[in-house]
Formats: structure tokens, C-alpha cells, sequence
């Protein structure tokens, strides 16, 4: 049923009434991508198109692959006796996505260089001018980058950020990372709590920024989640109202990476997503060297406003038995801060996104 919805690319079984089933090589597609269209022509002959019907029949080596992917629709034609079948992008992927050769993209200067610029802002208290220098400065950044990036203010000076790369296939379903950039407002701090979950979305954004994503990949940094979740819970209520919370298959929140000496990663969220974070302990096995954590019981930060409204969503945080002795206090420096840490988390995260792009 998900497919029926999410479904921008139906090959449709094209059972003429005169045909009759037992031509079972030809298809109807539909589709709105040239590029898709360009990369089924491997596998196609064209019978006959006109504007957007276009029907084609399967050559001989066409990969098994595109037989597996299909499933019949209800629903009919005019003049067919239509069975319609639709096709998961999985088929039209050309090549294999080498996803060690992103997640090794992932720099750890350019996490740290991050860190220390929002470090360096007097104050990231959320509704000071200096928060909104930062934001600017984080959307600017991820302009930059080719996302499209949308302001969300809960008080005319006080605005979360929403970036997005659309999807080119299933468009409509969307992976979300996000973390907080205000700060507790200790002048010159707030590098652990949160510039590195800041930090390390941007860099995450800079790897994906020309990767080909088949779902929607949105960073949101939230504002005013020191003061009580108030971005996240803004987001996500206007996600609700809009009914759009379903569209979203995973959640991930970042609230202090920076600091750890333990190499364990907490992945928290309510009991009812257990599998979640169990997914990702599976991805930070295979493609990180942290050790994890599971705690059930989602307290505290941005993740508690998409959960409460039961969208699958995980926190990474730094080890909380160890956590930074500063938590909130003006010595929160970023030279205090384990970077091969963070970047260990931005490789769970990267991972995570990129295997849920192509599951
Ligand atoms: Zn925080």
C-alpha cells in the first residue's frame, strides 16, 4: 500500500482486452523523469509513446531485478483491461551506491573548523542577535551547498532552519537529521551542547550534496530547544497539521557529539521504536567503531516532539554515564572536544541516511 502511494514510477503490466494476458512482456510506464526513462531504455523496446504513455516491452536480458520490484495495482483504463504494476527505484540505480566511499568522505577538520566557528559567536542563547548571526551563517553555508533551506521562526528572532535536497524518485518520503544550534547562552560555549550535532550536519550535508538521493534528505536545526523544544515542537506541529509526519521514515537527532571517552553511543528513543535504534546499533557495527547503547525513554531534547507524535525517531548522544563535565557551563570549549568521536557518529549518521535512501 506504502508503494501505491509513494509510487512516481508505475510500470503498469499492459493487458490489452484484444491482447489478452498472454502477452506478458509489455508494459505501460508512466513516469515523469527523463532520466529514469533513459535508464529503463536499457531494458525496453518501445512499442508506442505519446506525451507521457509511453509503452514499452521487456527485452530478453532485462535484469530480474525489475520483475521483482513490480506488484500489481487495482484500478483499471479505459480501453484496457489494466493491471498496473509498480517499480521501486531500486532497478533504475545504475550503479551500486559505494557507501564507504562517502562515509570516508567525512572530514574531521572540516567538522572541527565547524565547531570552533560556532563556538566562536559570544552567545547562541536562542532570540539574541548573535544566535541569529549563526543561523544566518548555517543557512548560508547550507545555500551554498545546493539545498534549498526555509526559515521557520517561533518569534521574529528566534527561527529554526529546514534544508532539503529533494528526492529524485521517491520524493515524497523523507529521512530527517537534526540538532539544536542555540546554546544555553555561557558566553563563547556551547561547543559540545550542540555546535558539534550542528557541525556535523553540515558536514553530512556537504558529502551528500552531489550524491543522486532517491528520497527526500532534510536537515532541520532547530532553535530554542534550550528553552524548552520550542523549534522542534513548532516543526512538528505544523508537520502534523499539514499531515505530513507520515512521509517521514526515520529521524535522527544530534544533541552533543563532541565529548567522550568511553566510545560508546547512546541511540535513545521510546520502547516502541526499539527496532530503530537496534537498526542503527547493526549500522554503527558495520561502518563505525563506536559501541552502543540503547536507552528506551526519550527525554530532553528535540526528538521528544517527533516521537510523541509517532515518527519513528533516534537520539545520538555522547555516553551520558560520561558525559561532558562542562554540560552547560561556560567551560563547554571546543578543545575539550573528542573529534574521531564525532566524526564516528557523523559515519553512523551518513550510514544510516544512506541506507535508508536505498532501502
Ligand atoms: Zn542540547
Amino acid at each position: 500500500m506504502k508503494f501505491l502511494i509513494l509510487g512516481l514510477f508505475m510500470l503498469g503490466l499492459f493487458l490489452g482486452l484484444s491482447a489478452g494476458p498472454k502477452d506478458d512482456h509489455v508494459y505501460q510506464v508512466i513516469s515523469s523523469h527523463p532520466h529514469d526513462v533513459e535508464e529503463l531504455k536499457n531494458h525496453t523496446e518501445t512499442i508506442h509513446q505519446k506525451g507521457r504513455l509511453w509503452i514499452v516491452r521487456l527485452k530478453e536480458n532485462a535484469p530480474k531485478e525489475l520483475l521483482e520490484h513490480l506488484r500489481p495495482l487495482r484500478g483499471g483504463e479505459d480501453h484496457y483491461s489494466f493491471v498496473g504494476r509498480l517499480i521501486t527505484n531500486k532497478v533504475f540505480k545504475s550503479k551500486p551506491v559505494d557507501y564507504r566511499g562517502l562515509i570516508n568522505q567525512l572530514s574531521l577538520e572540516n567538522i572541527k573548523n565547524e565547531v570552533y566557528w560556532l563556538s566562536n559567536f559570544e552567545t547562541r542563547y536562542a532570540g539574541s542577535d548573535e544566535n541569529q548571526l549563526a543561523t544566518n551563517g548555517v543557512a548560508k553555508k547550507l545555500e551554498s551547498l545546493g539545498y534549498t533551506v526555509k526559515k521557520i521562526c517561533y518569534h521574529p528572532e528566534a527561527c529554526s532552519l529546514v534544508a532539503e535536497k529533494t528526492g529524485t524518485i521517491l520524493n515524497r518520503e523523507v529521512i530527517m537529521v537534526m540538532g539544536h544550534i542555540d546554546s544555553v547562552g555561557e558566553y563563547f560555549a556551547g561547543a559540545d551542547d550542540n555546535a558539534s550535532g550542528v557541525s556535523v550536519i553540515l558536514e553530512m550535508a556537504r558529502v551528500l550534496k552531489d550524491y543522486n538521493n532517491n528520497k527526500t534528505i532534510r536537515f532541520f536545526i532547530s532553535n530554542g530547544e534550550e528553552l524548552g523544544l520550542i523549534g522542534s515542537t513548532q516543526y512538528a506541529t505544523q508537520l502534523e497539521r499539514a499531515k505530513q509526519l507520515k512521509n517521514i521514515s526515520l529521524v535522527i537527532n544530534m544533541d552533543m557529539v563532541g565529548y567522550n571517552t568511553t566510545g560508546v553511543v547512546e541511540l535513545e528513543t521510546d520502547p516502541e521504536f526499539e527496532e530503530h535504534a537496534q537498526w542503527m546499533a547493526g549500522v554503527a557495527a558495520k561502518y563505525t567503531k563506536l559501541k552502543t547503547k540503547i536507552s528506551l525513554g526519550a527525554y530532553g531534547s528535540d526528538h521528544v516532539p517527533f516521537l510523541q507524535r509517532g515518527v519513528p525517531t533516534v537520539q545520538t548522544i555522547e555516553d551520558w554515564e560520561n558525559k561532558n563535565p562542562c554540560y552547560h557551563m561556560e567551560c563547554d570549549r571546543p578543545d575539550a572536544l573528542n573529534y574521531e568521536y564525532a566524526t564516528e557518529v557523523a559515519r553512523l549518521n551518513l550510514a544510516a541516511v544512506l541506507l535508508k535512501d536505498n532501502e
